[in-house]
């Protein structure tokens, strides 16, 4: 690259963000990282990192000055537990980001901006069956998404779609289908299903205790994709000519409870699921890859298998270190007392 492009990475301190951030500077990219917080468990490789709420329109100004391509990650979301209990708070926050980051990107010339949509676009008709039949793009209409976070997403698709047709900015729209690797959130109430069971299979082998909770009968499916692959897909997007709405996902669906198995395997501990009430999500979910092979000539390489062989000694080792910070504390209390 002769001149250094000169890109905004948006929630640039979130998981797939902060990825983003890394492959971005390896391939020579000048990079803003703009987000409300820092990584939390690295540190951020951007050129620049500038903390800013971009539900406020002067700041999603002063976000998009001065670069060529905007990577638009921002957004107040989590796992099952946290979408489906927080509609109201998600329809808002995620509807003033999308809707100011992408008006100040046009006005201040923007050439391409990237929007990061989600399988959660899916109508909830389509996905009744734990056998079900993966999703072409085509079927997120009629739309009818299970919660508040779908329908934003939606809504943040079709105006990347005629902000593209109205203004003539270069818009992409990603749908990922459950990104998963280490760096992620992994506790708190925003992880996602395969940080989750980590972390329960790490904290039951710890602890000595074999009984891992799994929310419903775990015969619910979906399929997960590792965060390379993740960062790939994004940027293989950006540089393509396509605009329409493309998974971006592995095509090969699991049960949680198989899911659960996996780890446990990896952990090389036995367990023994103990199934609870819980927020599910939909019954199956599948993501048809016709179209991402088609328009990227690529798709997701790296197995589940391997994806949680990386991610869980990570995990394992955060849950370590915090029972291991709260066993000194105890020791310290007592000594105190
Ligand atoms: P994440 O929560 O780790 O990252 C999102 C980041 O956005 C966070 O760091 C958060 O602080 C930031 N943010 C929230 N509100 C903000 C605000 N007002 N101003 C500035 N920054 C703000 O999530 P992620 O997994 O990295 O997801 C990135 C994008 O991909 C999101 O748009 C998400 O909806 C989408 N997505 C992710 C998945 C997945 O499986 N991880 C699946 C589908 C879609």
């Amino acid at each position: 690259m002769s001149r250094q492009t000169r890109v905004l990475v948006t929630g640039a301190g979130g998981f797939i963000g902060n990825g983003l951030v890394t492959y971005l500077k390896k391939r020579g990219y000048w990079v803003r990282g703009v987000d409300i917080k820092y990584p939390e468990f690295s540190t951020t490789d951007a050129d620049e990192f500038e903390l800013l709420d971009l539900r406020r329109w002067d700041n999603c100004l002063q976000a998009t000055r001065d670069v060529e391509e905007v990577y638009a990650l921002a957004a107040d979301m989590g796992g099952m537990g946290f979408i489906s209990a927080n509609h109201a708070q998600i329809l808002r926050n995620n509807s003033l980001i999308n809707i100011h980051t992408l008006e100040a990107a046009c006005i201040n010339g923007v050439k391409r901006y990237l929007y990061t949509s989600s399988a959660c676009v899916y109508p909830e008709f389509k996905q009744m069956e734990a056998n079900v039949v993966p999703l072409k793009e085509e079927d997120a209409y009629p739309a009818q998404p299970q919660d508040a976070y779908g329908w934003e997403k939606l809504i943040a698709e079709k105006l990347c779609e005629y902000y593209r047709q109205d203004y003539g900015i270069e818009t992409r729209t990603v749908r990922f289908h459950n990104i998963f690797g280490p760096l992620g959130t992994w506790e708190g109430g925003r992880e996602k299903v395969p940080a989750a069971l980590c972390r329960k299979v790490a904290m039951a082998k710890l602890t000595g205790n074999p009984e891992v909770e799994i929310w419903g009968d775990g015969e619910q499916t979906r399929s997960f994709c590792y965060i390379d692959d993740c960062v790939t897909g994004i940027y293989k997007l950006m540089r393509s000519e396509f605009h329409e709405p493309l998974n971006l996902g592995q095509d090969r669906m699991v049960t949680i409870n198989q899911l659960a198995d996996m780890v446990a395997k990896v952990a090389d501990h036995k367990i023994e699921k103990k199934h609870v009430p819980g927020p599910q999500g939909v019954r199956g979910r599948n993501s048809d890859n016709t179209r991402l092979r088609d328009v990227l000539g690529w798709e997701p390489v790296i197995s589940l298998e391997e994806g949680i062989a990386r991610t869980y000694p990570w995990i394992e080792a955060q849950v370590k270190a915090k029972l291991q910070a709260a066993s000194s504390e105890k020791k310290e209390m007592k000594s105190v007392a």
